[in-house]
């Protein structure tokens, strides 16, 4: 289970600090190179059972930008947004 952050990540740290398994990174410490922030899908918890729904998808001021990443809770769909209007 874990969420994702995809490539429209505006670099804003809203949501380093909001994860209780300290499960994010940012740009610099992004092991896959790219120049966004990056959730390590080995911690990630889905903030299961710390919160409600994902704090850093919660946080997030980038519409669409975390995604849910298979094998996720509640069958979500790989790539569907976490938080939709
Ligand atoms: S879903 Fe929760 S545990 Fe996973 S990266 Fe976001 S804040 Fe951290
Ligand atoms: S809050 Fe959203 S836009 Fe800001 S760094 Fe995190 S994933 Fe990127």
């Amino acid at each position: 289970m874990a969420v994702r952050i995809t490539d429209i990540c505006i670099n804003c740290d809203a949501c380093l600090d909001e994860c209780p398994t300290e499960s994010i990174v940012d740009n610099d410490e992004n092991p896959t190179g790219e120049d966004i922030y990056y959730v390590n899908p080995e911690t990630c918890t889905e903030c299961v059972g710390d919160n409600d729904s994902p704090a850093c998808a919660d946080a997030c001021p980038t519409e669409g930008c975390i995604v849910w990443s298979n094998p996720s809770t509640d069958g979500a769909v790989d790539g569907q947004p976490v938080v939709e209007d």
